[in-house]
């Protein structure tokens, strides 16, 4: 038996579905984690900044180094939302189509990052016409 191209397939199988689901679940697990991690990491920071001063001191603590802490901790939540929403196209059935052009994504893409939502075309232009989007994740 021979293995199916998967750089040049599209649609997707069950079996692949599955991998991705899975891929997916134990991605949101760990980053569910991360954002724990990442939340106990930001307050122990505040009260350490905070320590001996003045409540109101607190504004004065280096706001580069709070605000690296936050878009941490965005950024997780952003990959948390990607990633439920990955899932949620699984279930409905909608997993692998581009969201802009309706053409498969493509198996091998998928593979490499499965909370794309754009095919490589797709991608492409929102690379080219909005550089600081960034698609794949
Ligand atoms: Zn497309």
């Amino acid at each position: 038996m021979t293995k199916p191209n998967t750089s040049t397939r599209h649609s997707l199988t069950t079996a692949d579905l599955a991998r991705a689901r899975a891929r997916l679940d134990s991605e949101l697990f760990r980053l569910r984690e991360e954002l724990v991690t990442a939340g106990a990491d930001a307050t122990t920071y505040v009260r350490c900044g905070a320590t001996g001063d003045d409540p109101g001191d607190l504004g004065a603590a280096p706001p580069s180094r709070i605000d690296r802490g936050n878009g941490a901790v965005a950024e997780v939540r952003l990959l948390m939302q990607e990633t439920t929403a990955a899932l949620k196209r699984i279930e409905y059935g909608t997993y692998g189509t581009c969201e802009s052009c309706t053409h498969p994504i493509g198996v091998a893409r998928l593979g490499a990052f499965p909370r794309v939502t754009l095919c490589l075309h797709c991608r492409d232009l929102v690379a080219h016409h909005w550089p600081a989007i960034r698609p794949d994740r």
